[in-house]
């Protein structure tokens, strides 16, 4: 497909390919929709894109999730993301960062950065020398990953509201899949709230930490999803809920950290088929985003948690607008954000 019939068709407002002959530098900033404010999305590096269309896809469809992402949770920014094709071999990590900064800034602020998957809080320290418009720097906002949990376990309250009618995690059972950065402060937030814990997680030491540290049990992947519980969290990887594991979940409901969590949408309708309620990922995951628009507003850590409480109240309306409609969580979220931008 032409990269205009991409554009036109996806709604999309521009992609910028970025580069530098000195550095290596081959970046792609794809921006999506900016009505309500600048693009705000993160920047993902990696050596194993097989050709330019390909990384001008995940650019543009990353910028577009931006835009859902921050509309929903009512934040001044748009979809932007941008993503770096890694030169093969040795090179100057830190000038291609630095190159990668003064593209940032050569777009005049419509698009703002910050890390993303094989992008680190030092690789944004060579960017923030040539631009101002880069966010989740280490002495501000920091790691965002505890505002992370702290959101998704507040989409858990709203979901035990809809569940059980009280927005109380207390003796709860829920299992978390992915014991990393999110998944790890997440457990701590539900032991904090009287939930019983379970988790998997393919390295060792964190689920150890999990179970000394907070209480947890730990089991392996495929008992996790084979157990009866009353949350499931996928924390770790996309596409947790699949053909391989859908039909074995026994859970009232998903809801975790992960990004794309349903590996289709076709994964939606059955988990809704199974009687299983799905808390949309990007709507429950929005702590992070959150995190880092503060820091673009003027870092206020208070403000940034008080913010991401409000995760409850956007969960409590998808969840009760899904009610009243017949559709499902996923698709009301989408149809709100819809509405937010055509307003
Ligand atoms: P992370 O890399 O720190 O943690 C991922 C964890 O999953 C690791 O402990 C890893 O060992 C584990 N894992 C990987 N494959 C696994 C498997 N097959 N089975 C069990 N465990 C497995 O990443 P993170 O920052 O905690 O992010 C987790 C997810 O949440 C990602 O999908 C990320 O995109 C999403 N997310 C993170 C943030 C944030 O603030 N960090 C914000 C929004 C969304």
């Amino acid at each position: 497909m032409s990269y205009f019939t991409q554009l036109l068709e996806g709604g999309y407002e521009a992609v910028h390919l970025l580069s530098d002959s000195k550095t290596g530098l081959r970046a792609i900033v794809g921006m999506h929709n900016t009505r309500l404010g600048p693009g705000l999305g993160g920047t993902r590096a990696l050596s194993t894109y097989t050709s330019e269309e390909e990384a001008v896809a995940d650019a543009l469809r990353l910028a577009r999730g931006m835009t859902y992402k921050a509309a929903l949770a009512g934040l001044p920014h748009g979809g932007g993301k941008a993503v770096i094709m890694l030169p093969r071999g040795n090179f100057d990590r830190a000038k291609l960062f630095e190159s990668f900064g003064r593209a940032v800034e050569s777009l005049g602020g419509r698009y703002i950065t910050t890390e993303d998957s094989g992008t680190s809080p030092d690789d944004m320290e060579h960017v923030r020398k040539h631009t101002k418009y880069v966010v989740g720097l280490k002495e501000r906002s920091g790691d965002p990953s505890p505002v992370t949990a702290y959101g998704v376990a507040r989409a858990m309250e709203a979901t035990a509201k809809h569940l059980f009618g009280r927005p109380d995690l207390k003796g709860l059972r829920v299992t978390v899949l992915g014991v990393g950065h999110v998944g790890m402060y997440l457990v701590k937030e539900l032991h904090q709230r009287g939930a019983k814990v379970w988790v998997s997680d393919i390295n060792a030491a964190s689920v150890e930490h999990a179970v000394k540290q907070y209480g947890a049990t730990a089991v392996s992947a495929d008992e996790l999803h084979n157990m009866e519980a009353d949350i499931y969290a996928p924390c770790a990887l996309g596409g947790a809920i699949n053909d391989t594991t859908l039909p074995m979940l026994r859970v009232k409901a998903v809801c975790g950290a992960a990004n794309n969590q349903l590996l289709t949408m076709r994964h939606g309708e059955q988990l809704a088929k199974n009687g299983i309620l799905y808390v949309p990922d990007y709507a429950a995951n929005a702590g992070g985003l959150i995190n880092v628009a503060q820091e673009w507003a003027g870092y206020d850590r208070e403000k940034a948690y008080a913010r991401a409480a409000l995760i409850f109240d956007t969960i409590d309306q998808v969840l009760t607008r899904a009610k009243e409609s017949g559709l499902r969580p996923e698709q009301v979220a989408d149809r709100m954000v819809e509405e937010k931008l055509s307003a």
